[in-house]
């Protein structure tokens, strides 16, 4: 039998907000343990949350851009636990009534689109975070109170692949609005995955279990292969699946076991009495729609359409902001579409990847690009001479006319220097010019060949290819 795997996600992305949900202090990553807290954040007896405008902004923003009914009247719930990093004894959250719900995002998997459902997204506060030593344990609670944006999805998601692509795509849009870094490594944005396995064509849903501790992309794919397989292999083994909550180990590469159903919590959610209902007015939510940016999704259509871009250009361009807006500079500047795409897809991505830099931060910028280009169009460069300064060009923010100049690079498109330079080579390679004029034309490289190499690459390969057709003849 076939099965088939199907696949919720919850995401918990941290919102870029300069102050806490529900107080004044900073949430500033990296600082000194408990220097960013209060009274409010550490619960202390008696202090009351305020919430934080922005954060509603925030949220009603994720949900627009993810295709959601904003809803005009929204609570707070307290959902209780203990734990040595939330002081209050529990977490200001949202249940019943969330600010979000009934959107989607759609992927695009190897050319087909898969739209997934968002359930829900509500607004929360963190907890802090304990830190185990040899000897104790410590608790740092300047991540307490800082707003985060829970994101459900539905079981709408089929394979490992599919969910790494949401998750791509999730934290695009989520950057693209301006409301979270992204940052899987320092945690800003993390994601649960729930699977369960099912025979294929079957429309009942298996028992699920929920993976936590994922904070990659390639970790998203790696948890969710290995417990697709090993839920299979029980259902082929004539066992059964438990409900459970597994942890993702990277250093395995396994899912291990961490608590099952019966040990699961009872948050006993209520409403939080401190903090009223949320209303959001039309015009609230019309000032808000209106400054939403052009998503990832549009971009990719104007990018095929206005720019006869290939699908896949337009995809990886606007995969970031930046990059989509640096490209389109470029453009404006005059330089073609296709070019530009080019360069920034191979050369310039792989410089990004190497330096670990955004696009904004290098000192290659649209202008220099455009310039490289034109040096090619002119003709006074190669595009492998171009290739070779680029390097050069992206270290130094030199222009590329600056440094052509200053190492001699331009092109030889001098018609009469090629001519006599050709003469000499075809005199030097009496049995090649033979064999050629008896039909073996493929050795037209050869010659070029030796061109370029006695030019140092510098000569103008079209004007070669027809002095040397030519003469040969
Ligand atoms: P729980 O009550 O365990 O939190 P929810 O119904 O709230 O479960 O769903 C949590 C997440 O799990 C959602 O993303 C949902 O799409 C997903 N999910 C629910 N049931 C299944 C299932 N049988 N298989 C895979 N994913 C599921
Ligand atoms: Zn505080
Ligand atoms: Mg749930």
């Amino acid at each position: 039998m076939n099965y088939e795997a199907v696949i919720g996600l919850e995401i918990h992305a941290q919102l870029l907000t300069e102050t806490k949900i529900f107080c004044g202090c900073s949430t500033r990553f990296g600082s000194e343990p408990n220097t960013q807290t209060c009274p409010v954040c550490i619960g202390m007896p008696g202090v009351l949350p305020v919430l934080n405008k922005r954060v509603v902004e925030f949220a009603i923003k994720a949900g627009l851009a993810m295709n959601c009914k904003i809803s005009p009247y929204s609570r707070f719930a307290r959902k209780n636990y203990f734990y040595p990093d939330l002081p209050k004894g529990y977490q200001i959250s949202q249940y019943e009534l969330p600010i979000c719900e009934h959107g989607y995002i759609d992927i695009n998997v190897n050319g087909y689109t898969r739209r997934v459902g968002i359930t829900r997204i509500h607004m929360e506060e963190d907890a802090g975070k304990n830190i185990h030593e040899k000897d104790c344990s410590l608790v740092d609670l300047n991540r307490t109170g800082v707003p985060l944006l829970e994101i459900v999805t539905e079981p709408d998601i089929r394979t490992p692949q599919e969910a790494a692509l949401f998750m791509k795509k999730l934290r695009a849009i989520l950057r693209y609005i301006g409301v979270c870094d992204g940052n899987m490594e320092q945690g800003s944005l993390r994601c649960d995955a729930n699977v369960s396995i099912r025979p294929e064509g079957s429309s009942e849903m298996g028992t699920k279990t929920e993976i936590k501790n994922i904070n990659s992309f390639r970790f998203v794919e790696k948890a969710l292969e290995y417990e697709i397989k090993r839920q299979i292999k029980i259902l082929r083994d004539g066992g059964e699946i438990v409900q459970e909550t597994r942890l993702w180990n990277s250093e395995t590469g396994r899912t291990e076991s961490m608590r099952s159903k019966e040990e699961a919590h009872d948050y006993r959610y209520f409403p939080e009495p401190d903090l009223v209902p949320l209303e959001i007015s039309h015009e609230m939510l019309e000032q808000i729609r209106a400054t939403l940016p052009e998503l990832p999704d549009e971009k990719i259509k104007r990018f095929v359409t206005d720019y006869r871009l290939p699908d896949y250009d337009a995809q990886i361009l606007s995969e970031e902001r930046d990059i989509a807006e640096w490209f389109e500079e470029a453009v404006r500047l005059g330089a073609k579409p296709k070019e530009v795409s080019n360069w920034i897809l191979t050369e310039i991505m792989r410089y990004l990847n190497e330096t670990g830099q955004e696009i904004s931060e290098i000192k290659l910028k649209p202008l220099h690009l455009f310039e490289l280009l034109n040096l090619i169009e002119k003709g006074t460069i190669s595009r492998n001479i171009a290739k070779n300064i680029l390097p050069e060009m992206l270290n130094t923010g030199n222009s590329a006319e600056k440094i052509v100049q200053e190492k001699g690079l331009t092109q030889i498109s001098d018609t009469s220097e090629l001519e006599s330079l050709v003469d000499e080579i075809l005199n030097r390679n009496p049995k090649e010019v033979q064999r050629y004029r008896e039909g073996e034309t493929k050795l037209l490289g050869f010659f070029v060949g030796q061109v370029m190499k006695a030019t140092k690459g510098k000569a103008n390969p079209k004007i070669v290819n027809e002095i040397l057709r030519r003469k040969l003849s």
